[in-house]
């Protein structure tokens, strides 16, 4: 058999180490099957997706050495290899499953919707919508298909029983029917959802073998299904472990950094990166900590993987990442290293422009940018003691802010400024106390250059592990009060 894989980044927001993790074993699984390794974009949803976004996931896997054979920035017999160019391709297969009664148009209307399944609940009932649920009378779905209302594509989706999914480390999954609903397969707009696209492409692209993350295991008993409807076989199925906060819970970006971006720029060595999401779930024959990824990709063995929720630590990957630099490195290729990493011309032209008209000497330069070049500040409580506002006024600011910055995706000293205006005018407070504990948290002392500048230069991981730090560092916030903050936050948005 030609083994292939493939990963199915969606290019919303920045490029995630889970990415990065599933596509290092997908490539480990290949290569060790002398196989290929295929990269997809998966950008049906035109709202969220953005080009830059699909762009930073070509940079940062290449920074991490993750290269693939096929995609759409490298072609491929396959493609094209970005969903959105494969829309008809998407329409012609919807078609057939109506045609062969497996799907239905369905002309629901939201309101209709969120009656139904209020009705379900009502009746004590713990089950998804079926299309039986869905069913217009005969002449009312005739009037709105005349009437050119806008429906979507569902999928037929038995009412009960159970359905059997094999999956190569878990083997045999059982799930329940009753809680799979009628999936929407193409949306009113006519792009397919993630199901429908991906269940398509994965056959026509030959993909052998499927390893992805185990929140998917609830979409098998879907994604089977449509497999047995076109006819065709499923490739094999394996879901890895999440990554886990040091709490397990899920990594999510409100309590770790999760963008690779924030690695790059913090310091860590791309092997480092790459050889710590190699010992998550997965360990070398040996047990050794420290390996390359030709090490790996000649060691891999998929049933090495461990189910239980790898907790990606960040003390222990700068332990890993100090072994890579003090053991791996000469002191020329350190050198390299940081000069690729942001000693370099581009980097002093960004920072430049800010410090010029404050500078009396060249040696003036690198005490006033140092916090640029830093990872988490050094910072503590008597750095926010002689501001205007109490502490906990500050810890507010600091949450809020943290708050809206995680919604921003146009990460520009402009909209940074709209938010973060919007935020004080809502809270009505003067713009200078405002941004105060965010000078200190963000650039270390209130005498620095513009806030919103240095927060463009960090960018928007950085910035927010540092106003986490922040918080932190005046004492934290407990849970009670979290809920007394997210209720205010809450009032201020919906007063806007
Ligand atoms: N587009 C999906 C994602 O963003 C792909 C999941 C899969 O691998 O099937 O994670």
């Amino acid at each position: 058999m030609n083994v292939r894989t493939r990963i199915a980044p969606s290019p919303t927001g920045d490029p995630h180490v889970g990415t990065a993790y599933i596509a290092l074993f997908n490539l480990c699984f290949a290569k060790q099957h002398g196989g290929k390794f295929v990269l997809r974009i998966e950008d049906t949803d035109q709202v969220r997706s953005t080009e830059q976004s699909e762009q930073m996931i070509y940079d940062s896997l290449r920074w991490l050495g993750l290269d693939w054979d096929e995609g759409p920035d490298v072609g491929g017999d396959f493609g094209p290899y970005r969903q959105s160019e494969r829309g008809d391709i998407y329409q012609t297969h919807a078609q057939q499953l109506i045609d062969n009664g497996h799907a239905f148009k369905c002309y629901r209307t939201a309101a209709e919707l969120d009656e139904l399944r209020a009705s379900i609940k009502a009746s004590g009932e713990n089950r998804a919508l079926k299309p039986s649920d869905l069913l217009l009378s005969e002449a009312e779905q005739q009037q709105r298909e005349a009437d050119g209302a806008p429906f979507v594509v569902r999928m037929q989706v038995p009412t009960e029983g159970k359905c059997t999914v094999s999956d190569m480390l878990r083997g045999e999954i059982e799930l329940d029917w009753s809680t799979v609903d009628a999936q929407i397969l193409l949306k009113s707009d006519g792009m397919p959802t993630y199901h429908l696209a991906n269940v398509v492409d994965d056959h026509l692209m030959e993909i052998t073998h499927v390893l992805r993350g185990e929140e998917w295991i609830n979409s098998a008993p879907k994604h089977q299904l449509l497999y047995e409807y076109f006819g065709w076989d499923m490739p094999a199925l394996c879901h890895l472990p999440l990554l886990r906060n040091p709490d397990k819970s899920k990594l999510s970006k409100r309590k770790n950094p999760t963008s690779i971006l924030y690695y790059q720029r913090m310091g860590y060595l791309p092997e480092a990166v790459v050889n710590y999401l190699g010992r998550m779930g997965w360990s070398m024959p040996d047990e050794r900590e420290k390996f390359t990824l030709e090490e790996m990709l000649e060691a891999f063995d998929v049933q090495r993987v461990s189910l239980g929720g790898p907790i990606f630590d960040l003390d222990k990957l700068s332990w890993l990442n100090g072994l890579w630099i003090r053991e791996s490195l000469t002191a020329e290729q350190l050198a390299d290293k940081l000069i690729e990493w942001g000693l370099n011309r581009e980097t002093l032209l960004s920072v430049i422009p800010h410090v010029q008209q404050r500078m009396d000497t060249l040696s003036d330069f690198i005490p006033k940018t140092a916090f640029l070049g830093s990872g988490l500040l050094d910072i503590n409580e008597q750095n926010f003691a002689a501001l205007k506002l109490d502490t906990a006024e500050q810890l507010k600011i600091l949450q809020f802010a943290l708050w809206r910055l995680e919604a921003l995706s146009d990460w520009q000293r402009d909209a940074l400024f709209e938010e973060l205006k919007g935020l004080a005018d809502a809270l009505d407070l003067k713009v200078k106390d405002f941004l105060a504990p965010l000078f200190i948290a963000v650039s270390g002392s209130t005498a620095s250059f513009s806030v919103m500048d240095a927060m463009a230069l960090l960018g928007s991981d950085m910035t927010r592990a540092r106003l986490r730090n922040g918080i932190d560092v005046l004492g934290g916030v407990s849970k009670k009060q979290m809920k007394a903050m997210e209720k205010a936050y809450k009032g201020l948005n919906s007063a806007n």
